[in-house]
């Protein structure tokens, strides 16, 4: 029976909390409880026409507003996400299911995104040549591009809409947000306090929905450059409906990131980073470490120690403060993930450690413990897929050579890492793997705001990658001015 005490989210369009029309709603689901915790309005197109339009009239005053005022007010927003940094981190915990200390660590990374993007004055100053020749000379000025339409997925919930809107914001662009429908609580909280740190009405604004939702963005002639992260089959057809559509696209896709582990290296410190990489956020991350490819010499003495800190992983709700592993997202997506631990079986990988045995697998909430399958070989699909839970492919390699022709045969190319304390495999790793973000003796090498998430191959379609210089790229646009003064 529908729980009726729940409330149905609104949307926030032009300064203000709506209903939506469309009638119709999905249940957003603690997945540490199986509780409905609210409803998200599946909304219409007609609802992201209102919302491209309130964001395009805002865009005709909100360009105009000096630079260092627009800072001005990322920095109040900066002031009140640091305030509400506890409320932010439960939120998404109870949302998502990650336990509060990697909660936490998202909303850093998100007020960073705001701190970086205050510093728009300097970000978005142009060039100039007193004398192209003789007394004539250029200058090139940046301009903001309009209205920017942004849709992303349930893993981070704070972190990946702020790679978005604060920058394009802070550029002088107006935003539409289209939340993941599994997790649009957070959204909605960085809505209500960008409200009071002085976003102007329409500058940002809020649609909550599902493919419908995408589709009006992405088809909206008003749209002027559409940012999109999730998974990879959704990130080509954004790419390529948008793109025919002639607009800018980023899309930041699905990964099955490689670690390469040498057999000189600090065996122990690299289990506990994989172990982190892997199983940290239910395995949730587009950095995570889902294939660890050692060197036949140390991995069984690797894989022991691997096994080992996986049993002493602590698994149940996030909100627990010994907690490590939260569930998975949905019970559907837990049953997935099953059948790719079967799967693996019957391809005839060696499970070395059974997260389907572990107590909380049994219980209410989405929970899958750690789950460890050793001699695993490229052909198998537990290799192929992007999984997104707490599954952990370990690969036997003679050398390094054969560990990157491994990670290189992977269609995704996110990220990759390597474990060894020898330069010369570093470079060698640095110069030859098919990844666009490369760790060394890290398991998560997720670059900060300042840098580009730069993934490669079918884990990124487009040119200009989010963060960093590419986005001020991204949300600009730029005009060359010619001047001889007679
Ligand atoms: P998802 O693709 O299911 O959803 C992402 C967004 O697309 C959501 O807002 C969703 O409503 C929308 N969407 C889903 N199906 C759609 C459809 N058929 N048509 C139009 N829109 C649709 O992704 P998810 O499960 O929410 O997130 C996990 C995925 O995101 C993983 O694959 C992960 O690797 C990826 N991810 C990538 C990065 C990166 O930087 N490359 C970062 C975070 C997450």
């Amino acid at each position: 029976m529908a729980n009726t005490a729940v409330k149905t989210l609104k949307n926030y369009i032009n300064g203000e909390w709506v209903e939506s029309r469309s009638g119709k709603t999905e249940d957003v689901y603690n997945p540490a409880t199986g509780e409905v915790i609210a409803r998200v309005p599946i909304s219409s197109t007609e609802e992201v026409d209102e919302a491209v339009r309130a964001a395009k009239a805002a865009f005709e005053t909100w360009k105009r507003v000096a630079v260092p005022k627009r800072a001005r007010i990322l920095f109040k927003y900066h002031q009140l996400l640091v305030e509400h940094w506890d409320e932010l981190a439960k939120l998404i915990t109870v949302e998502n299911g990650k336990n509060l200390k990697e909660a936490k660590g998202e909303v850093q990374r998100g007020i960073e995104n705001v701190e970086f993007a205050a510093g728009a004055p300097s970000l978005m100053m142009g060039d100039n040549l007193a004398a192209i020749a003789t007394d004539l000379e250029s200058a090139v000025y940046r301009y903001p591009v309009g209205v920017i339409g942004g849709i992303t997925p349930f893993n981070f919930p704070m972190m990946v809409p702020c790679w978005m809107f604060p920058m394009a914001i802070a550029l002088g662009n107006t935003f539409v947000l289209k939340p993941s429908e599994r997790t649009p609580l957070t959204a909605n909280y960085l809505a209500e306090l960008a409200e009071e740190a002085g976003f102007p009405k329409g500058v940002f604004n809020i649609v909550h929905g599902a493919h419908d939702v995408v589709n009006g963005l992405i088809d909206h002639p008003d749209v002027a450059r559409i940012s999109f992260v999730g998974s990879q089959p959704v990130a080509e057809y954004v790419y390529k409906r948008a793109t025919a559509n002639m607009k800018g696209v980023q899309a930041l896709a699905g990964a099955k990131n490689h670690s390469i582990v040498l057999r000189d290296a600090n065996l122990d410190h690299a289990a506990t980073q994989i172990l982190n990489a892997a199983f940290g956020s239910a395995g949730e991350r587009c950095m995570a470490a889902a294939v660890v490819t050692v060197e036949e010499a140390v991995a069984d003495s690797f894989i022991a120690k691997l096994v080992q800190k996986a049993d002493n992983i602590t698994i149940g709700n996030g909100l627990d403060d010994e907690v490590f592993l939260g569930p998975v997202i949905r019970e559907q997506h837990k049953k997935r993930t099953l059948k790719y631990i079967e799967a693996g079986e019957k391809e005839g990988a060696k499970l070395v450690r059974d997260g389907r045995r572990d107590k909380a697998a049994q219980e209410k909430g989405y929970f899958v413990g750690p789950t460890i399958f050793d001699h695993v070989t490229t052909d198998m699909k537990i290799w192929k897929d992007e999984i997104f839970a707490p599954v952990l492919c370990i690969v036997r390699v003679k050398d390094l050579d054969e560990a990157i022709q491994v990670a290189n045969r992977s269609r995704f190319a996110n990220g990759a890492c390597i474990f060894t304390r020898d330069g010369g495999a570093v470079r060698k790793f640095r110069e030859n793997i098919d990844a666009g973000m490369l760790g060394v003796n890290i398991g998560i090498p997720a670059p900060m705001a300042f840098f580009p998430f730069s993934g490669w191959k079918d884990s990124f379609y487009g040119d200009l990658h989010a963060n960093g210089k590419d986005s001020i790229e991204f949300y600009t646009r730029k005009k060359v001015i010619t001047s001889r003064w007679v």
